[in-house]
């Protein structure tokens, strides 16, 4: 298929689909169900189940699936063909609507959090009718949410649509006291930019660390790295191209609004960014865009890396969620209106996420918290660990004359009241400047940028959302009761900028001097995942989530649970690795080398030649290796210490404390030996080989 037009969606069960195909009926009913956020009835699903299958067979599907999303961080399905034996020996076809609306899955071996010890093992999957079926492999693909039978969250879809939920409420009631009559619903919408690697399959194949680990543990910087900036926005290589035009079609094919693709900063890095779309779709197709990154690198014989820093001193791989808030009419909330009275609601969702932010900061963290963006975050590559926002000198003088009573700009002598001016136009330019801000205001959207490359993007749109909603209710509250409304809305931006301004900073996010600052403003820094997670469980949040109905306290407390456990196993895993490749390959190497050294400087110093090279380095070479094997040693007695820590946060901090500054102290012993051994007796691929390897 050359046409674009025509490939797109062909794998979707979509509206034209649905339209085509469902007697008109039972279109309306799923139209209506899909609107208001109502279970179908089962007479409507039969009908809807069988077209599908139809439908899927006809595009040679055998299989059907619950498609969820685990709190693994990646997606599960589980097989059923869709074949029912009959009377004579024979089978039919069929898929009933009770198999398209629930699914039944034996939760137990998904993290649960302690949720199973009190809930059933048993777990339930239940479709989502707001984002499509698709085909797969052969396999018709039912995107659904994952709860227990006692109704507890066990995935990433179910508090996300509750947040949405959440948002649409709260932002309902703002529209209406703003006299809006005909928005029936308000949802959220995220384009996520996806940051990645590819690597050689053949030189993968050499590097244990990435096999297991998803990045290297040791590796000697090249000589070259992104220090030229020849790769960023470069010309893509024709393997590359090939890759991304393949992923591209097959995006496309699963309606995936594939929209940009180039070279990052870092060599061997790319980015795909689609064009945005509602968020629980947006997060069901960035899921499906890593696993056909992953398995289409595969048939390129390339090996595609989503861990968030696979190669020290290079750039690590984000991804920016960029955000805003939508009408069912289509108009973007986040866009500063023609009118006084659209740029007073700008103003008011501008403070409400101003306020979000600043209160919510500890979460906004925690919703990026894994192994592997710690590793990122404040390395001067991406944002540092502490939350702020970038608004743009335009927005940022009009904030400031509002909170100070002051005239706005140098022109205008008049004070600057809400719902009475209109607000310049925010040039895009002028608001995009700043990289380095982890949240910015990119003219009519947020952009959040701390984000790891690997992450789904449901967690920190949950907080995202739920955060808003929490501004958007409280000032709903004030707003209803009041007399004046003209008045109280003024007054309650300028209280809002007023108490909130701190979290808003326009200069370099990466420098020392902010970190300071921010620290005397109040922000918090929290560096590490096991710094952070024990703020999940503060008061305040456990309330905010109570209150919107996206996490009760219960859930929440196994889902920390669940992050700290996954920070100790991907830490333990990377520390038994390490161990591994010391042990096994790098020690003998570097032992023999410098066995053949020393016998090289005798036999030479026999027949009175200069034997210094030899000599030396086998002293170097001996001396980093007693060095590397003493840390060796010390990291295979910490590695057992865990197990016997039994509090989850205590045995997080262990390994953050104890385990990576010993995983460092071997890297840094082995990087200094690979660059002083021979190349042929170095075991594994240099960064130069997986950086540049690709032609
Ligand atoms: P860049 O950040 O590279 O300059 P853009 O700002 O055009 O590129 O877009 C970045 C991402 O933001 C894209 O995925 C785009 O679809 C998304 N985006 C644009 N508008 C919105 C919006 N209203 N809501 C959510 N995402 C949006
Ligand atoms: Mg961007």
């Amino acid at each position: 298929m050359s046409n674009i037009s025509e490939m797109f969606g062909t794998l979707v069960f979509n509206d034209t689909v649905m339209r085509e195909r469902l007697p008109r009926e039972t279109y309306k009913a799923l139209c209506q169900a899909i609107r208001v956020g109502k279970r179908l009835d089962l007479a409507v699903a039969n009908v809807v189940a069988n077209a599908m299958k139809d439908w899927a067979i006809e595009h040679g599907a055998t299989h059907f699936t619950h498609w969820f999303q685990p709190l693994t961080g990646i997606t599960a399905e589980k097989h059923d063909s869709f074949i029912t034996p009959t009377d004579g020996g024979q089978v039919i076809m069929e898929f009933s609507g009770k198999e398209l609306i629930q699914g039944e899955s034996d939760a137990s071996s998904f993290p649960s959090g302690g949720l199973r010890a009190t809930f059933e093992a048993r777990g339930y999957t239940a479709w989502d009718p707001t984002s499509y079926a698709f085909l797969k492999d052969g396999v018709l693909c039912i995107p659904t949410a994952f709860c227990s039978y006692g109704g507890e969250a066990l995935d990433m879809k179910t508090p996300l649509l509750r947040s949405m939920e959440a948002i649409n409420k709260q932002t309902m009631r703002i529209l209406r006291l703003f006299g809006n009559t005909e928005v029936v619903s308000v949802k959220t919408t995220v384009g996520p930019e996806q940051e990645y690697f590819l690597v050689d399959r053949e030189i993968y194949e050499r590097r244990p660390d990435l096999i297991y680990t998803g990045r290297t543990l040791f590796g000697a910087k090249p000589p070259k790295g992104q220090e030229m900036d020849d790769h960023y926005f470069g010309v893509i290589k024709p393997r590359v191209a090939a890759f991304m035009k393949e992923l591209d079609e097959q995006l496309w094919k699963l309606g995936i609004l594939a929209k940009t693709e180039h070279n990052e900063a870092a060599p061997a890095q790319h980015e795909l960014a689609p064009i945005f779309t509602t968020t629980n779709i947006s997060t069901d197709h960035n899921q499906l865009t890593m696993e056909m990154m992953q398995k289409l690198a595969k048939k390129h014989d390339l090996v595609c890396l989503l861990h968030e820093k696979p190669f020290a001193g290079v750039n690590g791989s984000g991804k920016h969620n960029n955000w805003s808030l939508s009408t069912d009419t289509g108009v973007n909330l986040l866009n500063p209106g023609e009118t006084p009275a659209e740029n007073a609601q700008f103003l008011l969702f501008l403070a409400a996420v101003i306020k979000a932010v600043d209160d919510y900061q500890d979460l906004l963290r925690i919703s990026v918290a894994s192994a592997g963006n710690d590793h990122r975050l404040g390395g001067g590559e991406a944002p540092p660990a502490v939350v702020s926002m970038f608004l743009g000198d335009e927005l940022n003088a009009i904030l400031d004359s509002i909170k100070n009573d002051t005239p706005y700009g140098a022109k205008e002598k008049e004070l600057l009241k809400v719902g009475v001016h209109v607000l310049p136009r925010f040039p895009k330019d002028s608001t995009d400047r700043n990289r380095t801000s982890p949240f910015a205001f990119t003219g009519n959207k947020f952009e959040f940028r701390m984000l790891g490359s690997s992450a789904s993007i449901a967690d920190c749109n949950t907080v995202l959302n739920t955060a808003v909603a929490e501004s958007l209710r409280v000032f709903a509250d004030e707003l209803e009761a009041a007399m004046d409304f003209e008045s109280a809305l003024h007054n309650l931006i300028r209280k809002t900028i007023g108490e909130h301004d701190r979290i808003i900073f326009n200069g370099n996010g990466y420098g020392e001097e902010w970190i300071r600052e921010a620290e005397s403003r109040g922000l918090i820094n929290l560096k590490t995942t096991p710094d952070c997670l024990p703020y999940l469980l503060k008061e305040k949040n456990v309330a905010l989530f109570a209150q919107h109905k996206v996490f009760s306290e219960t859930e929440l407390r196994s889902r920390c649970e669940i992050m700290q456990e996954n920070y100790c196993k991907t830490v333990h895993i990377e520390a038994l690795t390490a161990i591994e490749m010391a042990r096994r390959d790098i020690l003998p190497a570097v032992s023999r080398t410098a066995a053949d050294l020393a016998a090289a400087s005798l036999t030479k110093s026999e027949i009175g030649l200069d034997g210094t090279y030899e000599t030396e380095t086998a002293k170097e070479i001996s001396s980093l290796t007693a060095r590397m094997y003493r840390d060796v040693k010390a990291l295979e007695d910490a590695v057992l210490v865990p197990a016997t820590i039994t509090d989850m946060e205590a045995r997080s901090l262990y390994y953050k404390d104890t385990v990576l500054p010993l995983m460092q102290a071997i890297r840094e012993a082995g990087d200094r030996l690979e660059t002083i051994t021979p190349a042929d007796a170095w075991p594994f691929p240099t960064y130069g080989e997986m950086l540049f390897g690709v032609r």
